[in-house]
């Protein structure tokens, strides 16, 4: 259990990690964006800003040149002009510095000019140049060069120079002005062009800086933007969401005790508060099942029945201490051995699981014990089999006790002979018996002689005495299938299967001389008794024979007691002499 939870709160820290670093994330993307678009814009304005200012500067810078020029020009100086021009070549950042014709050409570098004014005006004003040449700059139809012409407006020119650094060139018309027309006659409104050509490797290199320092801010911003959002998200989100969840991992690990902190009022508290609802259900209801478990328990554990459950793999799952104390087994040794072999007949108990209908009580005998076992497979609602159980009850003395009580129904107390209730029923069973298979079936029956005068003179206690000696005689005189009863009072009546009239006879006198013959506390009695047998006498009810024996025995006492009389047919019982029965003896009371 507790590794269980140790596990799940490891997962759940591992989640809330990864929020963190999820929200910071998306906030430093979010964030990275804004700001690298802020610093393109900054800076793309700012080189924009720079290169206009550049831009402005150098067209001053070339108007001013123009102007200076002319002004030299105009003073009629042209060889000033020209080395002026080639002075400013040397300036740095002045890559070229050329003064051009309109057709591309540089200018001051040939004859044509100094001619052309001198012949113009008619005198050598001008010294010819001693050596000539052709500098060819732009060729004349260089769309630049035709435009500054045209509209006679600076013209900036930006191109990528070998170094990679951007050269802006600047195209800068030489208006011609009516001054010029002294030496140049009418002309066209452009004379020439200046063409400065400057590097922007320095204005390249502030912009750069520029953009580096704002690289470096944009880093720092974004570094404290990071760890203020996830600083911030710690505080508001992780670091409530980690209370909730833990609370909620204590809470699924089994302590339902454990209510989660309700910090907040925002979705995580309304969270919070759900869970801790739901909690306290889940409480409630498992109070519930406990207390029901616990009755079950008291119920299980208290029962005087042995119980045994098994799951459906018929693992045994659940000994009760009365199961222990029947099959005198530990529990571990009981679920060690298996359910089928807990009364040690694995074969039988398998057949009864088997019988799933009747789930009937089978009686069984263990270890000197009667035991009943309900042993039965238990099936769910869809049928599936949930498991298999045993009930065992101790029915030692219950069977006893029925024994007991059987005992006690049949026989008589006094003698422990059967009694008249048992004789009835066993008589009809012989009856039924000997009639069907036409064996015969004999009764005796027998009366002390004057037991009455006996009990008034020695007492009824010693009268009871001879009563259980005469009965105690009488059931040895017996054979085993034989039936000895005490008919009621000092009466009594044998029932000898399969025995004839004669055989009767004989068993009765052995009997008869048999008490005759033997003294309870040196008092004899004697005993008179009657025979009958079916179906050598007809009659047609067990009762029938047991009148027979009746009538014989009243016969013996009428013809002087200790005696024996056979049963006679009764049809003709009147006028025929009794044949002569034992020997009639005068009566004897000790
Ligand atoms: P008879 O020879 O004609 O049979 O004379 P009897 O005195 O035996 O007469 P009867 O059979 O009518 O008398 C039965 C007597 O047996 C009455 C009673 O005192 C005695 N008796 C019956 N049951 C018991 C008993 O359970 N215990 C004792 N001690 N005496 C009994
Ligand atoms: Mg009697
Ligand atoms: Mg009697």
């Amino acid at each position: 259990m507790q590794t269980i939870c140790d596990y799940q709160h490891h997962v759940t820290m591992n989640h809330h990690m990864r929020i963190r670093y999820k929200i910071t994330l998306a906030v430093g993307v979010a964030v990275t964006i804004v700001l690298v678009a802020m610093a393109f814009f900054y800076t793309h304005y700012q080189e924009q800003t720079v290169l206009r200012q550049n831009e402005r500067t150098m067209e001053k810078l070339t108007e001013s040149v123009a102007q200076g020029l002319q002004a030299v020009m105009l003073a009629g100086s042209a060889d000033i002009a020209e080395s002026y021009a080639d002075r400013l070549k040397k300036v740095s950042d002045v890559l070229d510095f050329r003064i051009l014709r309109t057709n591309g050409d540089e200018a001051f570098r040939d004859n044509k000019t100094i001619l052309a004014v001198n012949k113009r005006r008619g005198e050598e004003t001008f010294a010819p140049r001693e050596t000539e040449m052709r500098v060819p700059v732009l060729p004349a139809d260089d769309p630049n060069l035709l435009q500054t012409v045209e509209t006679a407006k600076t013209l900036p020119i930006y191109e990528r120079g070998d170094d990679g650094h951007r050269i802006l060139t600047f195209l800068a018309p030489i208006r011609f002005i009516d001054s010029c027309s002294k030496c140049h006659g009418k002309g066209e409104k452009v004379r020439g062009v200046i063409k400065l050509t400057t590097s922007l490797a320095s204005v390249e290199r502030d912009i750069y800086e520029v953009r580096q320092y704002a690289i470096g801010a944009l880093a720092l911003a974004l570094a404290a933007t990071m760890m203020l959002t996830g600083y911030m998200l710690g505080r508001t989100v992780v670091e409530p969401l980690e209370k909730v969840t833990n609370a909620m991992a204590r809470v699924s690990g089994g302590d339902l005790d454990h209510q989660v902190p309700i910090q907040t009022r925002d979705e995580l508290g309304r969270m919070a508060s759900s869970f801790n609802r739901m909690t306290s259900e889940l409480k409630t209801t498992y109070d519930g099942l406990r207390r029901e478990q616990d009755k079950l328990t008291t119920i299980i554990h208290g029962a005087g029945e042995g119980i045994i459950v098994t799951d459906n793999h018929l693992d045994i799952v659940l000994v009760n201490p009365a199961a222990e104390r029947l099959l005198e087994k530990t529990a571990a040794q009981i679920v060690e051995e298996g359910f089928v072999h807990i009364l040690d007949n694995p074969d039988e108990m398998r057949t009864w699981l088997a019988e799933d209908a009747a789930h009937a009580a089978i009686t069984t005998e263990y270890k000197g014990r009667v035991l009943q076992v309900f042993a039965s497979t238990i099936l769910g609602s869809d049928n599936n089999v949930v498991g298999s159980a045993a009930l065992l009850r101790d029915i030692t003395e219950e069977k006893r006790l029925e024994e007991e009580l059987r005992r006690l129904s049949t026989t008589d107390g006094l003698t422990g002979l059967y009694n008249r209730r048992h004789l009835d029923t066993t008589l009809a069973t012989e009856y039924n018996r000997s009639s069907r298979t036409g064996t015969s079936l004999a009764v005796v029956m027998f009366d002390i002689d004057h037991f009455k005068k006996f009990n008034d003179t020695y007492g009824h206690d010693q009268g009871d005495r001879v009563l259980q000696a005469v009965a105690r005689n009488f059931h040895d005189a017996l054979r085993k299938y034989d039936l000895a009863c005490r008919y009621g009072g000092e009466e009594f009546v044998g029932i000898l299967p399969n025995t004839t009239l004669e055989g009767a006879y004989s068993v009765a006198e052995r009997l008869r001389c048999d008490i005759e013959a033997s003294e309870v506390d040196g008092l004899k009695v004697t005993i008179s008794l009657g025979v009958a047998a079916f179906p050598e006498l007809s009659v047609d009810s067990p009762e029938g024979l047991i009148e027979a024996a009746d009538a014989a025995l009243y016969r013996s006492k009428e013809g002087g007691r200790n005696r024996t009389s056979r049963a006679e047919p009764l049809a003709d019982s009147t006028d025929a002499e009794p044949p002569p029965d034992t020997a009639a003896l005068p009566p004897q009371t000790a």
